[in-house]
């Protein structure tokens, strides 16, 4: 029988505190000094029900920035493909020494400045349009030439073969009352060519190397090289017409941003 003393002691012993630190565990609760509560599950734990994740959900990915097109008309022509063979005489007008696609470029140039500024992802183009090409809008910038020097102003059309008339009338529009307001030019409606609203580069029927006709696209004439008043401007302050054209195509996307 004495021999199990020391083994109850022992017991006791070993007891004794613990039912010390039970009770105090049980007298803690609703005490001063709460209870650390239950170990967090490691992060990267799945967690068993569905509570939302802890971690902030992404926030939506933005829109991809808009995707511009600018040509520059005539600029290259000489490298136009096979298919459009025909067209790499065509280099445009000239007043002196002043070359066509030289002020095109000019122009073309200020307005992809400003629209990459607005962050705006900007391809400025040669006379040879990528295949089937895709972008949010294509505007092609050209100037005239005419026998008479008075001859004064821009004009703006869309294709003649647009899929959506409605969205490019639009398009026109904006670009008509920027560049007015910007320029000061009268514009000249009614001179409006079959060159401009069947442009090459419209014809997606005829050609590979043509804007899709998914993409809103316009030309504009931005003025005669063979009127002085309309030559100085557009080579002694080409940012004035950049700012008219590049207001248009914000006015634009602006205005057509769930379109994309
Ligand atoms: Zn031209």
């Amino acid at each position: 029988m004495e021999s199990k003393a020391p083994f109850y002691t022992l017991i006791a012993i070993v007891a004794a505190p613990l039912a010390a630190a039970i009770a105090l565990g049980l007298a803690a609760v609703g005490g001063p000094t709460p209870m650390p509560g239950p170990t967090p599950p490691p992060i990267l734990a799945p967690s068993p029900d569905p509570t939302p994740s802890p971690f902030p959900s992404p926030t939506p990915a933005p829109l991809p920035a808009p995707h511009v097109g600018i040509q520059a008309g005539h600029w290259l022509t000489r490298y136009l493909p096979d298919e459009l063979s025909a067209l790499r005489t065509m280099v445009g007008v000239k007043v002196g020494d002043w070359e066509e696609a030289r002020v095109n470029m000019g122009v073309a140039e200020r307005v992809a400045d400003i629209l990459v500024r607005e962050g705006i992802d900007v391809d400025v183009l040669p006379a040879t349009v990528p295949e089937g090409y895709k972008a949010d809008l294509f505007l092609s910038l050209h100037t005239d030439a005419w026998k008479d020097p008075e001859m004064s102003g821009f004009k703006v059309a869309r294709s003649d073969w647009s899929r959506d008339p409605a969205r490019d009338d639009s398009l026109v529009q904006r670009l008509i009352g920027d560049y007015q307001a910007a320029t000061g030019l009268p514009e000249h409606r009614d001179t409006i060519t079959d060159n401009m609203t069947q442009y090459y580069a419209f014809d997606y029927k005829k050609y590979r190397h043509a804007v899709s006709p998914s993409t809103p696209a316009a030309i504009i004439e931005m003025g005669f090289l063979s009127n002085d008043g309309d030559l100085r401007l557009l080579t002694q302050q080409p940012e004035r017409a950049a700012l008219g054209i590049a207001r248009g195509v914000l006015d634009f996307l602006g205005n057509h941003s769930g379109d994309r």
